[in-house]
C-alpha cells in the first residue's frame, strides 16, 4: 500500500452496515460474557481491550495506521510527544543506566535527559548529530542502554547521519531511538535506516492543524531483544503481569506489548478517544499536507536567502545548508516546513519583523496549517544573554518560521511587507 492509501484505509475497516468512519468508542471499560474470556485477556492482554488506560478500541486503529505508515510491528499513542520518549526510553534503561543522545534534540527533550531521568538515576552524554561511529563508540558505556537522536531536530533543523547512528548502537548490541516529529513518516522512514524504535509528537504535522496535544510510540520488532544479555527485563518472567516472557510470547512485537502492559498500566497516559479519532482525521491529509508544507518552505527559504535584509537562512533543502548532502539522502522528499533566518541587524530588528507580520502569527508552536514565527531570543530562550544564546547555536536576530498552508506568494508577500515596514 502506498503510504498515501495507508494514510486513509490502515487501522480501520468497516464491516458490512458499520459506520464509515471510525468511530469514537467513549467507553472506560468493555463487557465481557465468562470469567474465561477476561482471564483469557489477562493471560493475553494482546487479543482484547480490557480498560482505557491500556487501549481503546479508537486509539488502536489509529495505532494500526500509524505502525503501518512507519513500517513497524505495532505503536502505542500517549498522551503527549514528551510521554512518548520518556515511555521509550524508560521501556529499556531504569536507575543506574545511561543514554547516548545526539544534542541537536528538542528542548523539552534535553531537559527530560539532562535534568529529570537524571533526578531518577539516569544519566545521558549528548554528542553531536554528525558525529562519527567512532565518536558515537566512545560515549557508550557498559551500562548505556540505548542511543537516542531526532531525524530532524527541532529547533536547530540538524539532519541525524543514520548510518553512523544505528551502526555504533548495534554494534554495542543497542537499541536506536529516534523522534521523527519533523518530517513524519511521509518524508523520512528511519527503520529502513537501521532505526529500531520511533517517536513523535503527533501534536505537530500529524495533527497539523493545532488542535491537540498527543504522541505515539512505534516498534520496528527488528531489534534481537531475545539474544542480547542487556535487557533482562525483556527475558525474564514479569512477575508483575502473570510471569509473560515478552521476547518468548510477543516475538517482533515484545518491545511495543512490554510498554503498554508496564509503562501504560502504571503510568495511564492514554489519550481519550476523541483525541485519538481527530489524530485519525488529520492522519488521512498527512501526504498532501506535507507536500505543500515542503514545497512552500523551500520556496520561501530560496526567497529569504536572496534578500540583503536576511544575514543567513537554515533550511535542510537549500544548497548552502552544512545538512544538505545528509538531507539528499535520507530525506529526499524535503524536511519540513519549519525554517529558520537570521535578521541582519540582530535582536532588535528580528522583533520588530515579528511585530509587523501580518497573517503570520507569533506563536509558541510550529508544524500547524497557519504560518506562525517565533524569535526565540524574546520568547522561549529570552533568559539568556547574547553570548549564552550563540554558545547553544541561536542567534541573536534568529528567527523560526513554520511554513504553513497558505499559499506561498502571500507568505513572502507578508515577509516583503514587514521588511519594508522596518527598513
Ligand atoms: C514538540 C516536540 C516534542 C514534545 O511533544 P509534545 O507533544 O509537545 O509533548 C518532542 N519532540 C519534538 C521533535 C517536538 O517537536
Amino acid at each position: 500500500m502506498d503510504i498515501k492509501t495507508a494514510c486513509i484505509h490502515a487501522g480501520y475497516e468497516a464491516a458490512n452496515g458499520e459506520p464509515r468512519a471510525l468511530p469514537i468508542n467513549l467507553s472506560t471499560t468493555f463487557h465481557y460474557e465468562s470469567t474465561d474470556e477476561v482471564a483469557h485477556l489477562f493471560d493475553r492482554p494482546v487479543d482484547g481491550h480490557i480498560y482505557s488506560r491500556i487501549s481503546n478500541p479508537t486509539g488502536s486503529a489509529v495505532e494500526e495506521k500509524i505502525a503501518a505508515l512507519e513500517g513497524g510491528v505495532g505503536a502505542m499513542l500517549t498522551t503527549s510527544g514528551q510521554m512518548a520518549n520518556l515511555v521509550a526510553i524508560m521501556n529499556l534503561a531504569a536507575a543506574g543506566d545511561h543514554v547516548v543522545s545526539s544534542a541537536a534534540i528538542y528542548g523539552g527533550t534535553v531537559n527530560l535527559l539532562a535534568v529529570t531521568l537524571k533526578r531518577f538515576g539516569i544519566e545521558c552524554t549528548f554528542v553531536s548529530p554528525r558525529a562519527t561511529v567512532e565518536e558515537i563508540a566512545a560515549a557508550i558505556r557498559p551500562n548505556t542502554k540505548l542511543v537516542f537522536g531526532e531525524s530532524v531536530a527541532n529547533p536547530a533543523l540538524a539532519v541525524l547521519d543514520f548510518e553512523s547512528y544505528a551502526t555504533a548502537a548495534h554494534a554495542a548490541g543497542l537499541p536506536l531511538v529516534v523522534d521523527n516529529t519533523f518530517p513524519t513518516p511521509v518524508l523520512c522512514r528511519p527503520f529502513e535506516w537501521g532505526v529500531d524504535v520511533v517517536t513523535h509528537s503527533t501534536t505537530k504535522y500529524m495533527d497539523g492543524h493545532a488542535m491537540t496535544v498527543g504522541g505515539v510510540v512505534v516498534d520496528s520488532g527488528n531489534f534481537d531483544w531475545a539474544s542480547s544479555d542487556k535487557f533482562p527485563d525483556f527475558n525474564e518472567p514479569d512477575e508483575s503481569y502473570h510471569g509473560v516472557v515478552y521476547s518468548r510470547d510477543f516475538g517482533r512485537a515484545a518491545f511495543i506489548v512490554k510498554a503498554r502492559y508496564q509503562l501504560m498500566r502504571d503510568l495511564g497516559v492514554y489519550p481519550p478517544a476523541t483525541n485519538a479519532f481527530i489524530l485519525n482525521e488529520t492522519l488521512e491529509t498527512l501526504p498532501l499536507r506535507m507536500r505543500q508544507h515542503v514545497e512552500s518552505a523551500q520556496r520561501v527559504a530560496e526567497w529569504l536567502e536572496a534578500r540583503p535584509e536576511v544575514a543567513s537562512v537554515n533550511y535542510p533543502g537549500l544548497a548552502s545548508s552544512p545538512d544538505h548532502e545528509l538531507a539528499e539522502k535520507y530525506l529526499p522528499k524535503g524536511s519540513s516546513g519549519v525554517i529558520s533566518f537570521v535578521v541582519a541587524g540582530g535582536r532588535d530588528k528580528a522583533a520588530a519583523l515579528c511585530d509587523h507580520f501580518g497573517m503570520i502569527a507569533i506563536e509558541v508552536h510550529v508544524a500547524d496549517s497557519r504560518s506562525c514565527c517565533l524569535h526565540p531570543a524574546s520568547a522561549t530562550h529570552r533568559q539568556l544573554t547574547d553570548e549564552q544564546l550563540v554558545a547553544c547555536g541561536i542567534e541573536p536576530g534568529m528567527i523560526r518560521l513554520s511554513c504553513g498552508l497558505e499559499d506561498a506568494g502571500d507568505i513572502i508577500a507578508d515577509l516583503d511587507q514587514a521588511f519594508a515596514a522596518i527598513a
